[in-house]
């Protein structure tokens, strides 16, 4: 499983930061972590409240465009030790100088250094999707989708949107995304997690996205499941994080297999690996275990994770043939 080359399109950078990135930047800041890892130097918390608490802590020590560059290396050689050849990760202008157009040029050279490093090194390949944060506001939301729009191309691909799914509505949010779209970047938000199906269609009908981030809640409306696979709009599918956050008790319960067998285009993405406690391969052995799913289902969630990637066509012919070479 572990070699098995993978396409990853949900990942929240900081949010894929190890614990002994954050524990080494902290202690160079000289500030105190200890609260948040448990005695093996995992991340430790309770409960979703506690993860928050612990996920912001974890992530106040990344600041500076350095840091942030640093981050984008750590990662991307722990993806690639998963045999990810190709992922997606989300990006927040808002913590990077505050939705600051200046600021934020900054921190994307830092991002797009290293990944461009890691690529020539490993040959993993990281394209970048702008996230507002819902629970910011749509207010907030201008200045990052105004960022996107200005720097979209090369490594800037998309627009999403994170953050608490309880506040607002997607459709609150249609200007940063029309100023999104109109940039040609393309567009997903996170929905069908902690909100039910209704959240799933308001972010298609109201935001014109083509993929979901989660939607995985779209299963309690079968109306709604055939409209995702007639539409073929892709669901980034977080099994492992879903589990952690207690959506579901256990992998055997979580809905994907459902939704692959109506015909909905699911991918396998992390979320927030070491916060979750996994990887791209655990999420693999977990799947196989619970579904019987063998190399050739990864196989064929790959290539459709690859077609939904919002990456260029030259960049997207790259990733199938590696896909395509690895097929036995
Ligand atoms: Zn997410």
């Amino acid at each position: 499983m572990r070699d098995l080359p993978k396409v990853e399109l949900h990942l929240h950078l900081e949010g894929a930061a190890p614990p002994s990135f954050v524990r080494g930047l902290a202690a160079e800041k000289k500030e105190d972590l200890s609260g948040i890892f448990s005695e093996s130097g995992a991340y430790a918390y309770d409960g979703f409240v506690d993860f928050l608490r612990v996920y912001e802590a974890a992530t106040s020590v990344i600041r500076t465009p350095e840091d942030y560059g640093r981050l984008v290396t750590t990662v991307l050689e722990e993806l690639a030790s998963q045999g990810v050849i190709y992922a997606e990760t989300f990006v927040s202008p808002d913590f990077f100088g505050g939705g600051d157009l200046a600021a934020w040029r900054e921190y994307l050279a830092a991002m797009e250094e290293a990944s461009a490093r890691a690529e020539t090194r490993d040959g993993i390949i990281l394209k970048g999707i702008v996230t507002p944060i819902r629970h910011f506001g749509p207010e907030r939301a201008k200045a990052p989708a105004i960022c996107a729009a200005e720097t979209a191309g090369e490594w800037i691909v998309g627009l999403g949107m994170g953050g608490n799914e309880a506040v607002g509505k997607p459709g609150d949010f249609a200007w940063a995304f029309d100023c999104a779209r109109e940039a040609g970047l393309r567009l997903t938000c996170h929905a069908g997690e902690f909100g039910g199906p209704e959240s799933v269609r308001a972010a298609i009908e109201d935001l014109g996205v083509e993929r979901i981030g989660h939607g995985v809640r779209a299963i309690e409306d079968l109306a709604l499941v055939d409209d995702l696979a007639e539409r073929g709009i892709v669901l980034e599918v977080c099994p492992g994080s879903n589990v952690a956050l207690g959506l579901y008790p256990d992998w055997r319960a979580h809905p994907i297999e459902k939704l692959r067998e109506r015909e909905v285009k699911v991918t396998i993405s992390t979320d927030d690996p070491p916060f979750f406690h996994t990887t791209m391969t655990h999420e693999y052995e977990r799947l196989a275990d619970a579904f019987g799913w063998d190399v050739a289902d990864f196989a064929a969630l790959n290539r459709v994770a690859a077609e939904a990637a919002f990456c260029d066509a030259g960049t997207r012919d790259k990733i199938l043939k590696r896909l395509e070479a690895a097929d036995v």
